[in-house]
């Protein structure tokens, strides 16, 4: 399966049926797996033997759905979590814990930046957070010698930014730390961060992957490369026996391939049980299999309604990657050839007021806090996600009162233009 390329592995990767067996992934809904002997399921315990025990650690559907995933990113081995907030904070917690230090990029995910600097912060570990815009100064004195990870977004949600993965995996690598790549807007059909660098990538496969806004899921991919045993004090976890599993040592056992997911599934799944339904992988792997063919229409529909809105008298400003003039134009060029994502930022003139105005005359896209979707949808952060707070702090935090976020679905260009005409004309 490595050697085709993406539509093939979104279409069939992760599952070659054998003769008379399904042709669709089979939903594995089983706790618990039967063995012969207490001597056969000793051996699963001590991770001697492969083979399924129960549900928590692993399951048959799952994994399946995330050795697609695998495939499609270019990794080595892969895990599907309960959510992507579960996703972000295994990758992180597998290898950083109270002492450590993390550098961020400041343009991420609300959820994630919330996750960081409050619940991971009260586990005692902190972040730094830099502008993915930082000089190469700022993000050299970023770094500590307790650094355990670097951490950032392909597209940011919602700031639309670009990360210059390149740069950010070679500082990570000269410090001895591997760079983790939350890959949710650009989705591995528009870039694959590990080809660029990253080391392990993660996924909210509640977006684009499922696509039809029917499953919360999430999923970790290692990329195999990064080498723990050059820095065997930095990363005890994976580099010396764990007692907790009959004192396994990842790294010996299952190679720089294995190591780090194993633990991640032997150790933070078996504690911590985020685990993804198989029901759930169901619905992600039935998204998959049309991801490469609706990401092209979510973009080529974003970049119709961007150049529409650009030019429309009542639009302020419009945010998007694929925009010639576009902040993050040059940069999208290098790493998203193909197109970004189907979000698009933009200021309605006349502020708020204006703005809330506006969406509750759409009648295609709903209102609602949720992105890349099949349907339309778009969000007025300063009246919803971040009503909370004063102008000010809007301010501080790129959040201007006039943004939409729009998301752009697989509906005809020309109706949602139509659509977004109307709506402006009240304003
Ligand atoms: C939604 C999102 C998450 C969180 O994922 P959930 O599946 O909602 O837990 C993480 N990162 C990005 C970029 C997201 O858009």
């Amino acid at each position: 399966m490595s050697n085709f390329k993406i539509e093939t592995k979104c279409v069939q990767g992760g599952y070659t049926p054998g003769n008379g067996e399904p042709r669709q992934v089979p939903i594995i809904q089983s706790t618990t797996f039967k063995y012969a002997s207490s001597d056969d399921m000793g051996k699963l315990f001590d991770l001697e033997a492969s083979g399924y025990f129960y549900s928590r650690l692993q399951n048959p559907t799952c994994d399946t759905v995330a050795a697609k995933i695998c495939a499609m990113e270019g990794g080595s081995a892969a895990m599907l979590t309960g959510s992507g907030q579960a996703a972000s904070f295994f990758a992180v917690f597998n290898i950083a814990g109270m002492g450590d230090h993390v550098v961020a990029s400041a343009a991420i995910y609300g959820g994630t930046y919330n996750l960081f600097a409050v619940t991971m912060k009260r586990m005692g570990i902190e972040f730094t957070f830099v502008s993915p815009d930082c000089s190469d100064e700022e993000l050299e004195a970023a770094f500590r010698p307790n650094t355990k990870a670097v951490f950032g977004e392909t597209i940011a949600n919602p700031a639309l930014n670009v990360l210059d993965i390149e740069r950010f995996a070679n500082a990570a690598h000269a410090h001895g730390v591997p760079l983790i790549i939350d890959n949710t807007f650009a989705t591995p059909v528009n870039c694959r961060p590990i080809e660029w660098g990253a080391d392990i990538v993660t996924q909210s496969t509640t977006k684009s992957m499922d696509g039809h806004g029917s499953a919360v899921g999430g999923c970790i991919v290692d990329s195999g490369k990064f080498d723990w045993t050059k820095y065997p004090d930095k990363f005890p976890g994976l580099c010396t026996p764990d007692d907790s599993y009959h004192g396994v040592t990842y790294t010996e056992r299952f190679g720089l391939e294995g190591a780090y997911i194993t633990k991640a599934t032997a150790q933070l799944m078996r504690d911590l049980g985020c685990v993804q339904s198989p029901q759930s992988a169901f619905l992600l792997n039935l998204g998959l299999e049309s991801l490469h063919v609706r990401m092209e229409r979510h973009c080529a529909n974003a970049q119709k309604i961007a150049e529409y809105l650009s030019n429309h008298a009542k639009i302020g400003w419009v945010r998007y990657p694929g925009l010639p003039g576009d902040a993050e134009y040059e940069r999208a060029q290098k790493y998203l050839p193909n197109g970004s994502c189907g979000v698009i930022s933009f200021g309605v003139k006349g502020g708020k007021e204006a703005a809330a105005k506006f969406m509750a005359g759409l009648k295609i896209a709903a209102i609602e806090t949720h992105v890349a979707d099949a349907r339309s949808c778009c969000l007025h952060p300063a009246t919803a996600t971040h009503r909370q707070m004063s102008e000010e702090e809007l301010v501080a935090c790129g959040i201007s009162g006039d943004l939409v976020r729009f998301s752009v679905g697989l509906e005809n260009a020309d109706d949602l233009i139509a659509d977004i005409e109307n709506a402006l004309k009240d304003v």
